[in-house]
């Protein structure tokens, strides 16, 4: 009767539907963004308190890179990433620098060294490094990349070999 459904919470929301509605909000509402949606704002800051930044609304996707460049950039086997359109994040305090050698535009505190964000300015997303949000805040749907994985990292969620195809990628998923 029913078909075989191995990932139930990837057939239950469609990403990329998720980010286009995101988006297309958050550039209609434009400057008005913070009133509108005014109890979404959050504030996070570095380690240092150097940089802070102000998010509005809630994350389109989120999600475990274990992408190469994410691996080098990090030091770190895979990074929590929670996806927004790029209207929604705003630098209130201090001023990230752009980690140089790096496939995208990823931001840092120069002092303490904590990565913020990249930008994906051909999608005109920010990608907030997750371990900024607030304990529990980071509700990660998929992992992606997992080709590039240093270890396999076994939980309930898909694991993409890629991207999912709501990203422009092949869906294929990895054995673990
Ligand atoms: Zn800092
Ligand atoms: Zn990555």
């Amino acid at each position: 009767m029913s078909q075989h459904r191995p990932h139930p919470a990837v057939e239950r929301d469609d990403w990329a539907a998720a980010l286009r509605a995101s988006a297309a909000r958050h550039l209609y509402v434009g400057h008005h963004l913070r009133t509108e949606l005014f109890m979404g704002i959050k504030e996070v800051s570095c380690r240092c308190g150097a940089v802070e930044l102000r998010i509005v609304g809630e994350p389109a996707a989120q999600l475990y890179c274990h992408c190469d460049d994410c691996q080098a950039a990090h030091g770190a086997a895979y990074v929590p990433v929670a996806i927004y359109p790029a209207q929604a994040v705003e630098v209130i305090k201090g001023n990230p620098s752009p980690m140089a050698a790096n496939s995208l535009p990823r931001m840092r505190c120069a002092a303490c060294g904590t990565h913020l964000f990249n930008e994906v300015e051909s999608f005109g997303l920010r990608n907030i490094n997750g371990y900024l949000l607030a304990k529990g805040e980071f509700k990660p749907q998929f992992h992606v990349q997992c080709e590039y994985a240093v270890l396999p990292v076994v939980d309930n969620l898909p694991h993409y070999k890629g991207l999912p195809a709501a990203f422009g990628g092949s869906n294929e998923l990895v054995s673990w």
